[in-house]
Parts: structure tokens; sequence; C-alpha cells
């Protein structure tokens, strides 16, 4: 594997494999690397010649009181767990390399962001299609790996590759979990032992939620009232949403029907997680 900091590098190395008409695989991440980015990878492996991952702690995609500095790093062990999972070019820019200067364009997504952590993070999705349409015209992948434990952004870089004519493939990737449920995350670092035992209730409560809408329930108010409370009674976490929107549309549905996302914020004392379930009805 090797290592790549600057763009200039990356753009001769990715033009050379072009050129030998290898495919690409694009893993984007911040880094912390854990079981759910290095299950991205493994398919972008089996999948690609050519495995890129970016690791850059995004300024761009964070609040002015989000956690970007004290958002977990670790390159030195991200770099061995990488290596593990067959990447073959790690790209670890500096955030001056990536914007070295103001930028002339400004990227606004107006759709599918008036909900879930759109709303309740003004300009973050802004800041991730900056990004993301950055390093697609880096490494120029044939595909690029999204989890879905993020859906909200798979639905937005589907809408930023369809808006946009980006010639590749955006590949979904399920939720990886730890065996109790809890979504694995970086952020899951910044919870206390008591918080770490009560977090698998998140996902307990999602399902909860989808059981209620597959035994018929159809009024979507219903299942999340199911939801909230499920995570009132068992999480001992500070509620920031739950929704239930069409998927991959992300609109309000009253009455389920199709394909549907039921998706959570929580907010914990050092740690907002996320988590959803993605579920079909009749
Ligand atoms: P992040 O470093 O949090 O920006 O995540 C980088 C990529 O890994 C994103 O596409 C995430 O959706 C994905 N990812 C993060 N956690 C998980 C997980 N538990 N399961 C699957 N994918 C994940």
């Amino acid at each position: 594997m090797i290592v790549i900091k600057k763009v200039k590098e990356l753009t001769s190395i990715v033009g050379e494999k072009k050129k030998a008409g290898l495919s690409i695989g694009l893993v984007p991440t911040m880094g912390y690397l854990h079981e759910g980015h290095l299950t991205l990878a493994k398919k972008a492996r089996e999948e690609n010649d050519v495995v890129i991952m970016s690791i850059f702690v995004n300024p761009l995609q964070f609040g002015p009181n989000e956690d970007f500095e004290s958002y977990p790093r670790d390159f030195e062990r991200d770099q061995k767990l990488a290596e593990e999972a067959g990447v073959d070019i790690l790209f670890a820019p500096e955030p001056n390399e990536m914007y070295p200067k103001p930028s002339m364009i400004v990227m606004n997504v107006v759709e599918r962001t008036d909900r879930l952590c759109g709303e309740k993070r003004p300009g973050h999705f802004d800041g991730v299609v900056t990004v993301v349409t950055k390093l697609f015209h880096l490494a120029q992948p044939n595909r690029a790996y999204f989890g879905l434990k993020d859906a909200q952004q798979v639905a937005v870089i589907n809408g930023l590759v369809e808006s946009l004519n980006f010639p590749l493939e955006v590949i979904g990737v399920e939720t990886v979990r730890e065996e109790n449920g809890l979504a694995k995350s970086s952020r899951n670092v910044y919870l206390t032992p008591t918080e770490r035992q009560l977090a698998p209730h998140i996902y307990q409560a999602l399902k909860a939620g989808r059981a209620l809408a597959e035994q018929g329930e159809k009024d979507a108010e219903k299942v999340i009232n199911e939801t909230i409370a499920h995570l009132n009674e068992h999480t001992g976490a500070e509620i920031d949403y739950v929704e239930l929107l069409s998927f991959p549309e992300l609109t309000p549905v009253q009455t389920i029907k199709g394909q549907v996302i039921l998706a959570t914020a929580v907010k914990y004392s050092n740690a907002r997680l996320i988590d959803n379930i993605i579920f079909e009805c009749e």
C-alpha cells in the first residue's frame, strides 16, 4: 500500500492506472477506521483492480459547534488496518492540500436535505458533496462505496452523481453492527461505559418501530411514537430526531407504503449517534 498526501501525486498515479485500463474503487472516510469502513474496503477490493481509500476529516462538513477538533484520529493504526483490508492507495491530505484557497464555486444541495441530519446540521451536506466531488475528480473511480448507516448521505451522493453526470456507480453497503446491534461508528469511543451498555437500544428501538409496521400498522406517526417510547425508556439519550420517510427521496410519509427509512439521531454526553433501518411495506 502506498500513502499519498499530495493531490498531484494522486492524480499522477491515477493517470497511470487509468492508462493501463484498470478499474478503480474509491472508499472515502474520515479515518479512525472500524469494521464498517473495512467492510467497504473489502467489497471494493473484490470488485476493482485498484482500491483507493481516502482519510480526510473534512472541515467543510462540520458546523461551528460540532466535533471537528475532537473527532478521533489515529493515522498509524488506520494505515495498518487499511493495508490489511487490501487498500492499494491511501490518500490522506491535510486540509490545506484539499482547500488551498477559498473556492470560487460553492455547492448547495437543494433536495433530500431538508429532513434528518440535513435539517439538524445546516451546510453539512454542502460540505460533503464538495469534498466528494473533489475526490471523484482526483481518484476517477469506476465505483464509489458508501455505508447505509449514513443513508441520507447515500441518497444525496446518488443525487450528486445523477445531477452532475459523474461516470461512476455508487455502491451502498449495509450497516455493520456490533453483536449487540450497535452500529459501528468512530464516535462510539466517546461513549461512557454506561452509555455503551445503553446505546444498543437505539437499534432495538428502530426494530420495535419496524416490527409494528410489519405487523400491519400503516400510520407513520404510531410507528415513530413506538420508536420514541423505546428510545426514551431504554437508551438514556436525548432524542435529536426520529423520522419515517420515503427512501431514497426522503419525503415525509403519513401512510407507510413502499420503501421507507426509519431513522434516528440521539445525543449522549460526548457523542451524537445516528442509525436507521430501511424496509419495504406493501
Ligand atoms: P466516516 O469515516 O464516518 O465518514 O465513514 C466513511 C464511510 O464509512 C461512510 O460511507 C460511512 O457511511 C461508512 N460507514 C461508517 N460506519 C459504518 C457502518 N457501521 N457500517 C457500514 N458503513 C459504515
